[in-house]
């Protein structure tokens, strides 16, 4: 951190703040300046934030030089990681895709995704069993059953599941069923949730939370990863904006934000991040393109039908349009698909 202190501070005022930083444990360096003295610390293991001294008198702003992240960062780790969701890697060269419903609504339905987006070249199998719904009246999704539901598809298709975790009282009976534990954006600053996902080892899918900063989206991971779990997958899904021809607006600048500041992998999801299924498709490509390490898309073969993100899902044919295009974006980027 580096101190600067006001032009009419005294010199008892820096004396102050070396004081207060010593006593953090923190060793301080003023450098004296012809209009004003600035303050280097040094020593500070990333648990003293600005807090500390920013009030103290003739304090005019407390820079940070480092990040509040250790163990997400780039710095820490220079290598990309790559995680694996049930022998499936994501974040080398290969891409991932990852597919299926908003929601497990049926045993047909979820068998019946699960065969169609595995044909069509999906690596990863995703479906809600628990539902973060806005309104309580709406589909809250199959539960447990759900999870069993998910199971058999993986079964038949061979295909590793995803699924959210909405409270730490499911984690591990989700994380019994699951291979990759999905954290969902109105639950990616739920602290304790993440501590408990983070326990169980398994890796979290954490998707950005619709109004979080990067630093807070890195916290999060941060959070999992504090907790001995390096397996954290990244997940942009659209952030709330004043545009109004999309549900949220698709942030893909992230892309290469977190590529520069994190080893983690980063997927994109373009179906929550638009809304529409029109949008769909050409977010994905442009995802791709920016670096992302694959897309997650919902999936269903009767969207019409679907008891919840219907109008954003993607029928099989389009799904299969979607691959195509990837697959020559991918070349494009030195990715395969
Ligand atoms: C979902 O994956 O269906 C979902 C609810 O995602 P998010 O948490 O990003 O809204
Ligand atoms: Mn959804």
């Amino acid at each position: 951190m580096l101190i600067v202190m006001d032009r009419s501070a005294t010199g008892q005022d820096v004396e102050r703040v070396v004081a207060a930083a010593e006593r953090l444990g923190l060793k301080a360096h003023p450098i004296p300046g012809a209009q004003r003295t600035a303050i280097g610390l040094t020593g500070n293991k990333g648990t003293i934030g600005p807090a500390a001294f920013e009030n103290l008198p003739g304090v005019f702003e407390v820079i940070r030089v480092s990040h509040p992240y250790k163990l997400v960062s780039r710095e820490f780790h220079p290598e990309d990681t790559i995680v694996s969701i049930g022998g499936v890697p994501i974040g080398g060269t290969a891409l991932a895709v990852m597919a299926g419903p908003c929601a497990v609504e049926s045993r047909d339905q979820m068998l019946a995704v699960a065969r169609e987006v595995q044909r069509l070249g999906a690596r990863l199998l995703r479906g809600g069993a628990f539902k973060p719904r806005t309104s309580p009246y709406s589909f809250q999704g199959l539960g447990e059953e759900g999870l069993k539901l998910l199971a058999e598809a993986r079964d038949a298709t061979g295909l590793p599941v995803v699924t959210e975790v909405l409270d730490t009282e499911n984690v591990d009976l989700v994380a019994a069923w699951a291979d990759g534990l999905q954290i969902g954006a109105r639950n990616m600053q739920n602290f304790e949730l993440l501590k408990k996902a983070g326990r169980t080892g398994k890796p979290i899918l954490l998707r950005r939370g619709m109004s979080a900063t990067l630093e807070e989206f890195l916290l999060a991971a941060e959070y999992v990863m504090a907790e001995g779990n390096p397996n954290v997958i990244l997940c942009e899904r659209g952030v709330r904006t004043f545009s109004d021809f999309t549900r949220n607006t698709l942030d893909l600048a992230i892309v290469p934000a977190v590529e520069r500041l994190s080893h983690l992998p980063i997927l994109v999801d373009p179906s929550h991040g638009t809304g529409r299924r029109h949008k769909v498709v050409p977010m994905s490509r442009a995802a791709i393109a920016a670096g992302a390490d694959g897309v997650a898309v919902e999936v269903h073969h009767r969207p019409e039908e679907a008891l919840s993100d219907g109008p954003q899902a993607l029928r099989p044919g389009r799904f299969a349009q979607m691959m195509a295009d990837l697959q020559k974006v991918a070349e494009a980027v030195g990715r395969t698909l």
